[in-house]
């Protein structure tokens, strides 16, 4: 069973899903790391896919990659943003995670002949998988968010979990339900009970919450704070408003105003270490608000067409490491959806795009709107248009270099047209028979990766160094078959794996084009409001010169 001092906080929604337990969870964290604590975060999915790799993005929003190269919810991606800190292996959890290995291990006779159950097996081995991220931190505060909201079935184990990680040690965790309070049109009044529910369903487990954060659009009143108090058994000054703001990155010092933080240690029985006071994290959201100039960019991407879905959720991290790197020039960032199909189908369209300062193509998978995106980075090659090309944009920046200066007309990438004649992006070998055999999950080249940057490359300035470490996830590769030729005609490829073997950077000269870059990985991952991506610094600089 757990060891003796460490401390967990454990985040459940109340009401609906997508009110804010994410960013509740990170401010959490980030807050606690202030006060001196080393503190990692923890997120369980409730579903039962082993990870997030094989979710489309318009079902789940972006996938979000880690250094190992484990593909999870884009709540790790706030986590790190938020804390300024790697997350770890261990640090994602799902029911299907959870579930595989307690069958094979059931496979493997080790539970000695018993009747392997939820009630202990899963819920033994959700504890030592929230031990396990503990070690592997080495920290002294476990922030677990558990996915889903009270009331599901998914979810209970975890609770359960959690539940029973109290009864061994009640002053090492607290509980934190994160919980919505509608205010009706009809009605016109902030109403309690939902949430009123919300706590008692958590108390028919027997989770009686110690603090509420009660998400609304308006600040919750005293009165209503009373009444929650009362209804649900929890001290008035642990009840805090959260009402709708503007900027997810106010969160954590509003919650510091209410003094979240030491309501916290003091419930885990612990002392604040020092009082910085989130000195720095003030700094860059100040930075937020002074912004003097305007940046206009357009991100060209298919997963924007699907109804009721939230697009900036599959690409958040783009959209994240443009905003820090705007505000780090002193600009506000206006970002621009645009739908890559629209510009296949109306060769005239692309002419819209000269009220951009620069475009981007982020990520992507399949056929759909290929052509658009080939037409749009086609556009901005010819009018020196700053681009940004982010994996499948660097992919497809290759597929039109190919076809429009090399002359290569049906060149293409395996992933679309397999039986092209000029296949300028390829399957490696090591991929084929993971294509050819349905082996795709978790099969991409994923995670760290070490690329050397070429001598008097552009990006090697931005850098100022000559070797980095970026995150990768892809299946395929530029063929290594036209490098030269493409070399030739003037393309540079600088960044490049250290045997030199795989394509990770190309970009055209300066004196060809202001910013014509791409990139094999997915430098949005690594980009954080205390330390703005290199390259999204200078492709954001580049746009605002281009202004003049
Ligand atoms: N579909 C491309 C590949 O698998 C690019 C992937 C991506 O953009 N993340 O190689």
């Amino acid at each position: 069973m757990p060891h003796d001092d460490h401390k967990y906080v454990f985040v459940i929604g109340g009401v609906m899903s997508g009110v804010g337990k994410g960013i509740t969870s990170a401010s959490i964290g980030s807050i606690l790391q202030d006060k001196g604590y080393k503190v990692n975060l923890v997120k369980v999915d409730p579903y039962l896919n082993v990870d997030a790799g094989t979710m489309n993005p318009t079902e789940h929003g972006e996938v979000f990659v880690l250094n190992s190269g484990l593909e999870t919810d884009q709540d790790l991606g706030n986590y790190e943003r938020f804390m300024d800190r790697d997350q770890a292996h261990e640090d994602y959890i799902t029911s299907g995670m959870v579930y595989r290995d307690v069958i094979e291990r059931e496979r493997r006779l080790e539970y000695g002949g018993k009747c392997v159950e939820a009630v202990p097996h899963i819920r033994d081995e959700i504890i030592s998988r929230f031990q396990r991220a503990a070690n592997k931190n080495d920290s002294d505060v476990s922030v677990i968010e558990i996915g889903g909201t009270v009331g599901d079935y998914q979810n209970i184990m975890f609770i359960e979990a959690a539940r029973v990680l109290k009864i061994y040690n009640p002053k090492n965790v607290q509980f934190v339900l994160v919980s919505y309070l509608p205010i009706p049109d009809k009605i016109g009044e902030m109403k309690t009970k939902p949430t009123q529910n919300a706590v008692r369903q958590l108390n028919s487990y027997g989770v009686q919450t110690d603090l509420l954060i009660a998400r609304s659009e308006k600040a919750l009143d005293q009165k209503r704070k009373e009444k929650i108090a009362i209804s649900c058994n929890i001290y008035p000054d642990k009840v805090i408003s959260a009402p709708d703001i503007e900027s997810i990155y106010d969160v954590p010092i509003n919650f510091e105003a209410d003094s979240l933080g030491q309501i916290l240690l003091d419930g885990l029985k612990l002392e604040s270490r020092s009082e910085n006071g989130l000195i720095k994290w003030r700094e860059f959201v100040d930075k937020t608000k002074s912004a003097e100039k305007k940046v206009k960019i357009a991100v060209v991407g298919k997963y924007f067409d699907s109804g009721e879905f939230l697009l900036s959720d599959a690409y958040v991290s783009v959209i994240e490491a443009i905003k820090f790197s705007s505000y780090e020039m002193n600009a506000e960032p206006e970002i621009f959806w645009l739908n890559s199909k629209e510009f296949g189908k109306d060769p005239e369209k692309v002419e819209e795009l000269r009220e951009y300062d620069g475009i981007i193509v982020p990520g992507g998978f399949g056929e759909r709107g290929i052509e658009g995106k080939i037409n749009v980075i086609r556009f901005a090659r010819e009018e020196r248009t700053p681009y940004f090309g982010l994996c499948y944009g660097m992919q497809l920046l290759l597929v039109e270099y190919a076809r429009n200066v090399l002359g290569l007309d049906d060149a293409n990438t395996a992933e679309i047209d397999p039986d092209a004649d000029h296949l300028i992006i390829d399957v490696m070998e090591s991929q084929k028979d993971n294509i050819e055999n349905s082996k795709m999950g978790g099969t991409m080249r994923l995670g760290t990766y070490e690329a050397k940057l070429k001598e008097g490359s552009m990006v090697r300035r931005a850098y100022g160094k000559d070797s980095i470490e970026e995150r990768h996830r892809h299946r395929y590769e530029v063929n290594p078959a036209y490098r030269e030729q493409l070399e030739k005609s003037g393309m540079i490829f600088s960044g490049v794996s250290p045997d030199g073997s795989l394509a990770e950077i190309s970009e055209l000269p300066e004196t060809e084009h202001p910013f014509f870059v791409g990139t094999q990985f997915h430098p949005e991952f690594l980009a954080r409001p205390l330390r703005p991506h290199p390259l999204f610094n200078l492709f954001i600089k580049t746009a605002l010169d281009r202004q003049k």
